[in-house]
């Protein structure tokens, strides 16, 4: 949208394009080797490749900022305060609701905003209610999807991992490999255990506690090295295979239908 011109905008809202869809990104520390606006890249890479696939869609501008208290040890990180984060949110759905977007479809391309979007899709989901249908998309199982992906090339999960490791490496050696310093890439925390699914919870709290620079000093939660563009290809390709899926999916909403069940 934001590479448009107001009347493009209001052709292609005419043409079809109602629904309207944002990630919501960071500006944080990726390691020695990775741009500070990693998770902003890669949403709006997201988003463009799974609104070009569902046809039905125009991309707002991503969040840059988001919620991102763990990493502000490292110098260029950002945070918000997460009524901050949600005051823009909001204001972003009424701006898209006032041009008479139909649909808006929200996603985190930042680990640390999830929780807090996953608490705010329903009380969105109302306040917007019989205007335009917000809803929020949490990734579903893309997790297990890239790993199952990656495996055959040799990338466990502990390489894989969760913050500048191959899978991000891998995205931005596709998208903006000017900003990838591969020289520069090297393993951060990347045993196999840290990354069991019965680890990840506890791991998270340790890491909004006391930063993630007690879990890995280069501020990497995966390994870098051996990274390539083709990967990257294939992961942003089943991400925005997946985005494309929800942007075409019904709406959840019907526009005649009284809220009054409270949320809980
Ligand atoms: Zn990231």
């Amino acid at each position: 949208m934001q590479e448009l011109s107001w009347p493009e905008v209001k052709e292609s809202m005419a043409a079809g394009r109602t629904t309207a869809v944002f990630a919501c990104g960071a500006v944080e520390q990726h390691g020695p080797h990775l741009p500070t606006g990693t998770d902003d890249y890669l949403g709006t890479a997201i988003a463009e490749r799974a609104a070009r696939i569902a046809g039905n869609a125009l991309v707002a501008p991503t969040i840059r900022p988001g919620l991102s208290e763990h990493h502000m040890w490292f110098p260029g990180s950002f945070t918000l305060r997460p009524s901050t984060f949600v005051a823009l949110i909001e204001d972003y759905c009424e701006s898209l609701a006032r041009h008479g977007f139909e649909r808006i479809v929200i996603f985190p391309s930042h680990g640390g905003n999830a929780d807090t979007l996953r608490a705010q899709a329903p009380l969105l989901a109302r306040a917007f209610h019989g205007r335009v249908d917000v809803s929020v998309w949490l990734r579903g199982d893309l997790m297990r999807r890239s790993a199952e992906l990656l495996a055959p090339l040799g990338v466990t999960a502990g390489a894989a991992g969760a913050h500048a490791g191959f899978t991000e490496t891998s995205m931005m050696l596709q998208y903006q490999p000017s900003l990838v310093h591969m020289e520069d890439a090297e393993p951060g925390r990347s045993d196999e255990e840290f990354y069991r699914p019965e680890n990840v919870a506890r791991s998270q709290m340790e890491s909004f506690l006391y930063g993630i620079q007690t879990q890995s000093p280069n501020g990497i939660l995966g390994d870098p090295v051996g990274s390539t563009a083709k990967a990257g290809d294939d992961l942003l390709e089943l991400a925005a295979q997946a985005l494309a899926e929800e942007l075409r999916r019904a709406s959840v909403f019907t526009t005649d239908k009284p809220v009054d069940v409270p949320v809980v």
